[in-house]
């Protein structure tokens, strides 16, 4: 390929923040916002937002990290990829124990080399593709813990694990603590070990410095910008958390996790402007996930991501409701808003169009997500009716809300959830009601049939592997409707 045809492609900065809640930024999204949102300080995510679109009605994949993050770089929902829930050893089911459920054979080692992925279609085109920060693809002790076997040119501090040993340098990140490195110990930053540095600041160094280096070799560039932050363990910023005194502690220190990553946003989005890059990048800044409430929260459990119910790990609203902000100057609308229905694995196919890059036709074939560019360019399109099936047959072993083994479907503004113990159904309208408080099955039965109808045909037409019934060895039955209702 020619120099001038690589350089004229659009650069990609893909932010992808760990179990940052809806609206746990200075970013309302609600008219009702959650209990601690008044204190949050995040100043460039408020510029980004003024400068692009926002999508109040985006949704993570999974409630949980890995098949979230899988989805977003194959465009597969996890009911597809098989990786339905959280990595970590070479073949070790993560699921706690349930009383009378157990999950069925899905792909403990998550993703793995092979895969048609974002960032490597990106490489193929001429892409520089950098990984930057959390990977948690693949578990550890496979190939597919390292980023770079799965498309990255770059890898910095990515593995396969999703939480860090410690967010401060002087703890070398895990690596120096007196017992031994831990497993969760963040690799590659040696350089910062024993000093006075927050981990998300080293992490946006690092990007700044990887995007330097694609300028200067003239190479369009695919960031994944992935700060370990929100994730536990929730630990104070040193240098941010007297801004929130006023909060209990665990609160000011999470507040303070949330400011650091907006530093990096401002410091990613400084560097492009002083590049003079800003106006041929498109921006994407998102989260993987709700926001943790199940516990380490101060205060009462389940409430932290109100008006939502429950949070990271639910099949509510709390569990899969993220922040979205596009932002891509000539092309999309500065300070817009769509309540268009997106889910992470959209971005599979929205970005390789920006990047003009090809979609293999047998992965088309087998692919979710849907092209969100139009919703992007068209500031007078309407938001389109989508459907998105989740699919987690797992269980977190925390009790809460919505936090067990369950398949969910959304078409248009309803949202059917079936919770595998006991085959339990719930319908709920999230558009006028996304805290979920009012069920619907008793007054809308037509509607829970032709629902489960899709969600059985959608779950069947992946082979989905569904909870198995410990008293009969059984996979659960599907929901049936027709008699009780
Ligand atoms: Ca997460």
């Amino acid at each position: 390929m020619a120099i001038d045809a690589v350089a004229a492609r659009t650069n990609i900065v893909l932010m992808i923040v760990d179990d940052l809640g809806w609206q746990d930024t200075a970013l309302g999204l609600h008219e009702l916002r959650p209990p601690f949102q008044g204190s949050y300080r995040t100043p460039h995510l408020l510029r980004l937002a003024e400068e692009g679109l926002v999508f109040t009605d985006a949704h993570a994949s999974a409630p949980v990290c890995t098949p979230s993050r899988v989805s977003l770089i194959t465009g597969q929902s996890p009911a597809r990829h098989g990786v339905t829930y959280w990595v970590r050893d070479a073949d070790r089911d993560t699921s706690a124990g349930h009383p009378h459920l157990r999950p069925p054979a899905w792909n403990v080692n998550g993703l793995q080399p092979g895969a048609v992925t974002l960032p490597a279609l990106l490489a193929e085109v001429g892409y520089r593709t950098i990984h930057v920060g959390k990977a948690h693809w693949g578990a550890v002790g496979t190939p597919g813990a390292d980023p770079m076997a799965l498309g990255f040119e770059v890898n910095v501090a990515g593995h396969g694990l999703g939480a860090p040993g410690s967010y401060l340098g002087v703890d070398g990140f895990g690596n120096l603590r007196e017992d031994g490195p831990s497993p969760w110990s963040v690799p590659g930053l040696e350089p910062w070990h024993g000093e006075q540095v927050w981990l998300t600041d080293v992490l946006a160094q690092r990007a700044d410095g990887e995007l330097r280096a694609a300028h200067a070799a003239g190479e369009p560039f695919f960031l994944y910008l992935a700060p370990y932050a929100v994730h536990t363990p929730i630990t104070a910023n040193p240098e941010l958390v007297e801004h929130y005194a006023d909060l209990p502690p665990v609160e000011a220190a999470y507040a303070s996790m949330i400011e650091g990553v907006d530093n990096m946003l401002g410091r990613v989005l400084a560097t492009l402007d002083e590049l003079d890059l800003a106006g041929e990048t498109l921006f994407v800044f998102t989260s993987d996930n709700g926001g943790l409430s199940a516990h380490g929260r101060a205060g009462e459990p389940h409430v932290h991501n109100a008006p939502l119910r429950s949070g990271k790990g639910s099949a509510y609203e709390g569990g899969t409701r993220v922040p979205l902000v596009v932002r891509w100057p000539g092309h999309v609308e500065p300070g817009r808003r769509t309540t268009q229905t997106a889910v992470l694995h959209d971005l599979f196919p929205t970005l390789l169009t920006a990047a003009r890059a090809e979609i293999p036709a047998e992965h088309l074939a087998q692919m979710d997500g849907v092209d969100l560019t139009a919703t992007c360019i068209d500031a007078d399109r309407d938001p389109q009716p989508r459907t998105i099936l989740w699919h987690q047959p797992h269980f977190w072993g925390v009790n809460g809300p919505g936090i067990e083994p369950y398949s969910a479907l959304r078409v248009g503004d309803e949202k059917l959830i079936w919770f595998h113990d006991g085959g339990r159904l719930e319908l709920y309208d999230v558009a006028a009601d996304p805290g979920e408080s009012n069920e619907l099955c008793a007054t809308r039965p037509e509607r829970v049939a032709a629902l489960v109808a899709v969600l059985v045909e959608r779950l069947r037409a992946v082979d989905a592997g569904l909870s198995i019934d410990k008293a009969t060895g059984e996979a659960v039955p599907f929901p049936a409707v027709d008699d009780e209702r």
